[in-house]
């Protein structure tokens, strides 16, 4: 048996899209796939929450930001990167390797950001680009997008703001156009509940005029703006990953038949199920805002994260996360997304709980968290 997948990405997928990884080899130049193409180029819009055409890279989510830094942004621009963690410190070290010249807004791991300071550093620097993510995946931090942008908007309208949501697209809310968005990054491990390979990118009107007349960084197989022209005639530029698009075909698919406020509902109720259960077993949230999209907590008082991941790993078959970098041995990360069923979330709940005991703590016990799950939609 394989490990049951509890992480914030890669996630347990449906039995149907899994069905789909499974089917032969087809030729991305052909009807079939370009029947897949089109729905996945309807589709993708919706989740994104835009009318602009949003693109799917071969990629993992980090090559889909470096896609979105390469296409909107020029040699020597100077940029503003919020870093309240892990990612937010990836897509910094990301636009200095490709030349832009980074200001970083430190916020210490899992507090809530200064928007004052957010405010005054746009009025002084008025920079190219503002970089954020939409939760920050190593802190389980939800970071306030919305206010973001209207602050951009007063301070210094002409700054792109560019969002790694990676673990925000179709699990929070996040409406690209109604927010301003200049360009949200997602990726196919996460709550778009189809395996690793793949990233989306969703361009505003002026960033998609920005990718098409530049100036912008040198790049030739990130161009969008080529990818765009193949894209209107439902094919890929290059080869095309069809095994993965025809997995989140059918993903996105599966989300659009249940919708997306009850798929992000879905999400938010396994956060507070998370959260009422393991608090009563003695952990604490880390993130002073948490994402729905994962819950890090901080266990009991001389219980090593680690040693407990690694319990559950061995004896149980459940796979989460520790920390990362600062955190490794102080949280654990229980991710939100994909296809969980209700009974392996209570039967998660039990193993923690039996862990704990294993690992020479007290027992205390679970309350009754069924209801706070809710129904299970896919
Ligand atoms: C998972 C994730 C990424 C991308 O990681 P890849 O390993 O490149 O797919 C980027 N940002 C956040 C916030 C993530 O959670």
């Amino acid at each position: 048996m394989p490990s049951q997948l509890f992480t914030p990405g890669p996630v347990p997928l449906h039995p149907a899209v899994a069905a789909a990884l499974a089917e032969p080899v087809i030729h991305h130049r052909t009807p079939e796939f370009e029947a897949t193409l089109q729905k996945v180029f309807h589709l993708l819009p919706r989740i994104f929450q835009t009318r602009e055409h949003c693109c799917v890279v071969t990629t993992t989510g980090s090559g889909a930001m470096e896609a979105a830094i390469v296409n909107t942004l020029a040699p020597g621009q100077k940029v503003l990167a919020l870093v309240a963690g892990k990612f937010g410190e990836r897509w910094a070290n990301m636009a200095e390797a490709l030349g832009l010249a980074v200001q970083r807004v430190h916020v210490p791991w899992g507090k809530d950001l200064d928007l004052t300071a957010v405010e005054e550093l746009l009025r002084r620097e008025q920079p190219h680009a503002l970089f954020s993510q939409a939760c920050e995946t190593s802190t389980g931090a939800l970071l306030p997008v919305q206010k973001l942008s209207l602050i951009r908007d007063r301070i210094s309208p002409q700054t792109l703001f560019l969002v790694d949501a990676i673990t925000a697209l179709g699990a929070t809310e996040l409406p690209m156009d109604d927010w301003g968005l200049d360009v949200v990054v997602g990726g196919s491990q996460k709550a778009l509940m189809s395996p690793t390979g793949l990233g989306v990118l969703g361009l505003s009107a002026r960033a998609w005029h920005i990718c098409q007349n530049g100036p912008t960084l040198p790049k030739f197989y990130w161009d969008l703006a080529e990818e765009r022209k193949a894209n209107l005639k439902n094919a890929t530029r290059f080869s095309s990953a069809t095994h993965l698009l025809k997995a989140l075909a059918c993903a996105l698919e599966i989300l659009d038949r249940v919708g997306l406020p009850q798929a992000l509902r879905r999400t938010h109720n396994l956060q507070q199920a998370t959260h009422v259960a393991l608090t009563s077993l003695g952990f604490s949230s880390f993130p002073e805002t948490p994402s729905p999209s994962l819950s890090c907590m901080r266990p009991p008082a001389g219980v090593s994260a680690l040693k407990l991941q690694a319990h559950l790993e061995n004896r149980y078959g459940m796979t989460l996360m520790a920390g990362q970098d600062q955190l490794q041995d102080q949280v654990i990360r229980i991710g939100h997304m994909g296809y969980l069923t209700n009974a392996s979330m209570l039967n998660l709940f039990q193993r923690i709980q039996q862990s704990l005991i294993e690992l020479g703590g007290s027992a205390s016990s679970l309350p009754v968290v069924g209801p706070l799950l809710g129904q299970e939609i896919y």
